[in-house]
């Protein structure tokens, strides 16, 4: 069998990519593999220089990554108990391309995010970005429902 070496994480710091992160971490303590956690800003592509000045925009695209560094390390904090073997990255983007990018670039084993999210729409079987990823990804997919 396929050893899971590195498994890469997808939050979005909702309840459901929170449940996903209990998985990923009990997979990555019985396969003692690094777990790469993945937040990714929505990347408002047609704002840029557009409706607001570059200097203004700037400004808050890098308090938007503040802020995104923050509750990353908050979700850290609560999330992952002791476990040390891991590295968190902010990207920008559209998350789904960020996920599937990452996951090549870094060889990940395995991928696990929530079958929804923050903008999930419960009725559906998977939001967007579950459902790219596991239609598009290389390797392996482990979604996870809330109960
Ligand atoms: P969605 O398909 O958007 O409803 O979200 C399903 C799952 O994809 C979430 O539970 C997260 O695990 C992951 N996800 C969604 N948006 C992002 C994001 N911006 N960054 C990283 N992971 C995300």
């Amino acid at each position: 069998m396929q050893n899971f070496d590195k498994i890469l994480l997808a939050v979005d710091f909702s309840d459901s990519s929170m449940n996903a992160c209990e998985y990923a971490l009990a997979l990555a303590t019985k396969f003692g593999s690094k777990l790469i956690i993945v937040h990714v800003i929505n990347e408002p592509v047609d704002l840029r220089g557009f409706y607001v000045p570059h200097i203004s925009f700037d400004r808050l695209e890098q308090e938007i990554e503040e802020g995104a560094r923050k509750m990353m390390d908050k979700f850290v904090a609560n999330s992952l108990g002791g476990f040390a073997n891991f590295e968190t990255l902010i990207l920008s983007g559209i998350p789904y391309e960020e996920i599937l990018k990452k996951s090549e670039e870094e060889h990940a084993d395995l991928i696990v995010l929530g079958t929804h999210g923050r903008t999930g729409i419960d009725h559906l079987l998977f939001g967007s970005t579950a459902e790219r990823v596991v239609r598009t990804a290389k390797c392996p997919v482990l979604t996870v429902r809330m109960s």
